[in-house]
């Protein structure tokens, strides 16, 4: 580190582990020890802004998820703010006591993953034209695709860490913004954000399964409410690099 003072001391701690899409590469120790690639700084200095704008761009995409499934949701039925936050707080409190794997934001994400593959597996029923988006889809959509696919299973762990961590710590230590369960279930939000994002603009491309989609949608965006009233200090908690 000290020949190197642009490094950011414990960034790799709570990323996405999605180095190819991370806007942080040059600052980053971990990546520059497991690259086998030697990249100058100024390239890979490139390749950050690259990444940094494609995520700005995720950005937007999730203010329009967000307004997507208010009104989808409202459309059909569904009542997205559904969400009993004392009675999901002490629901949620209580499976502190048991296994983090039973966790009910840990068995929601878990639910998720299934979810995901049953909508890729219906691509065998897709129409001809929505067939061929998915095999010939243009850049666009296969960064949302690529989306979809890296986080489908790394939100589960990084739940059931995030409880785990909060079952061993004391309360005193429960309350700290900057704890590793905080940081574990930011960087689960996060994801979460940028899935839903993604399955928004599936939403608008393939009309004939909008009823999965849209179920997909509310799913990951009740999981998201749930771990933000049971991890209140993740969203403030200050990843390094991340956040400052
Ligand atoms: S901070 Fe970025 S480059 Fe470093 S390990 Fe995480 S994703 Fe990869």
């Amino acid at each position: 580190m000290g020949d190197k003072p642009d490094l950011i001391p414990g960034i790799y701690n709570y990323c996405d582990r999605w180095c190819e899409r991370c806007a942080y590469t040059s600052r980053c120790l971990q990546f520059q020890i497991e690259s086998e690639e030697t990249r100058s700084g100024d390239t890979l200095g490139d390749f950050d802004a690259l990444n940094a704008r494609f995520w700005d761009e995720m950005g937007e995409a999730l203010v329009q998820a967000m307004r997507l499934i208010r009104e989808m949701a409202a459309q059909q039925g569904i009542d997205p703010e559904d969400l009993d936050k004392e009675t999901a707080l002490s629901e949620l409190q209580e499976s502190f006591h048991r296994n983090a794997r039973e966790h009910p934001c840990a068995t929601a994400a878990l639910v998720y993953s299934g979810m995901v593959n049953e909508w890729f597996a219906a691509a065998d029923e897709f129409s001809e034209a929505e067939e061929s988006l998915l095999t010939n889809h243009p850049l666009s959509l296969d960064e949302h695709l690529q989306v979809i696919r890296h986080y489908q299973y790394f939100i589960y762990p990084k739940l059931v860490r995030a409880v785990e961590g909060r079952m061993n710590e004391s309360a005193i230590v429960d309350n700290e913004q900057q704890n590793d369960a905080n940081g574990t279930a930011k960087v689960a939000l996060i994801t979460i954000d940028r899935s839903l994002a993604a399955w928004s603009v599936l939403y608008a491309e393939y009309p004939a399964h909008e009823d999965k989609t849209l179920s997909i949608l509310v799913h990951l965006d009740r999981l998201r409410r749930s771990i933000e009233v049971v991890f209140p200090a993740a969203r403030p908690f200050i990843r390094p690099g991340f956040d400052v």
